[in-house]
């Protein structure tokens, strides 16, 4: 089931977060006097407003963007060129109002840490608590994600991954965030778990009125959550618009072969049937014109021209597509 259909979509809720022309450019090599050789293009031009309340779906295949996005979102990384703009005036108001959870709870929860312990991990870094208050709050969370508080002191690897990924859900709470980025956040799970996953995230977003900036490349899971989405290719956003509009009706051919590859289930979907249709080019050297012309069915005369992210005539209000045919 589409999100908008659970609630109202935010549409006159505040940018939180607003991303202007944002670009991440990776130095490869260096040649001999220390210069790089090479440069990948992981996010050339990255234009995008997070709203308060929302989950915002981004998605595309392996190597699109979207993990130096979240790296980016995390602080992780800095960009090349262009400007995040925050509501938050401080880094330290950022750190603790944005938080992550990540593909893998195996490899993302510490496992020589108690459960309470990585639970508080985000309030011991910001020590934004006091020491001895932090068990108290990980009972507490950890009752909100189904995690039974006489399991505190057990450690991860005596967890399943269903509950793994509870915990690295109760760990991004602790901070009381009001942004969390969701990176593949059931792509390693069960399929079995995967549906109580997102319906526990959608339970934490009503209850707690939070932010999700969803990314994956499983169409089928942003499609059972997000509000909007923003459809990546080769480091750009190619469609934006409400999750009706571009997985019911998308307008861009790369977003339509996209979907064409997905079969329509419910919130579970093999990983394997769920990827995408096509491998991306590399990105080191970057296409001239429209990034998709090689590979798309309906180029023509005009695609050689660079292509920008304009609205859609006859769409809703804020419907964006990078293509000539349809903007
Ligand atoms: Fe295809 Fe041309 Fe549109 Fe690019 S601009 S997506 S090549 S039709």
């Amino acid at each position: 089931m589409n999100r908008s259909a659970l609630k109202p979509l935010p549409d006159q809720s505040p940018a939180i977060l607003a991303l202007h022309d944002v670009r991440v450019h990776y130095p490869m090599g260096k040649d001999w006097l220390g210069r790089p050789k090479a440069f990948a293009h992981a996010l050339n031009g990255i234009d995008l407003q997070v709203r308060a309340g929302e989950t915002l779906g981004v998605v595309g295949e392996s190597g699109c963007g979207k993990s130096t996005l979240a790296q980016l979102l995390m602080g992780l990384i800095k960009p090349t060129a262009g400007r995040l703009a925050w509501v938050y005036s401080t880094e330290q108001e950022r750190s603790s109002n944005v938080q992550i959870v990540f593909q893998d709870p195996q490899s993302s929860l510490d496992p020589r840490l108690p459960v309470w312990k990585i639970i508080t991990e985000p309030l011991f870094v910001q020590r934004s608590a006091p020491r001895q208050a932090m068990r108290a709050i990980a009972a507490k969370v950890a009752s909100q994600v189904g995690i039974r508080t006489e399991y505190l002191e057990r450690f991860p690897h005596q967890f399943s991954g269903g509950q793994r990924q509870r915990i690295a859900i109760a760990r991004a709470l602790s901070s009381d965030p009001d942004i969390i980025v969701l990176d593949e956040p059931t792509s390693a799970l069960d399929i079995s778990v995967q549906a109580q996953i997102l319906n526990l995230l959608a339970d934490l977003q009503r209850s707690r009125d939070l932010t999700y900036i969803l990314i994956s490349h499983n169409v089928s899971v942003v499609r059972h959550m997000a509000d909007r989405v923003a459809v990546m290719y080769l480091g750009q956003i190619v469609e934006l618009g409400t999750a009706a509009e571009v997985l019911e009706r998308p307008r861009h051919p790369y977003t339509q072969l996209l979907l064409e590859a997905v079969p329509r289930l419910g919130v579970a979907v093999d990983e394997a049937q769920a990827s995408a249709p096509t491998e991306l080019p590399g990105n080191r050297t970057l296409p001239t014109g429209c990034f998709f012309r090689d590979r798309c069915p309906k180029a023509t005369a005009g695609c050689e021209q660079p292509q920008a992210l304009l609205p859609v005539r006859g769409a809703a209000e804020g419907e964006r597509v990078r293509c000539h045919l349809a903007s």
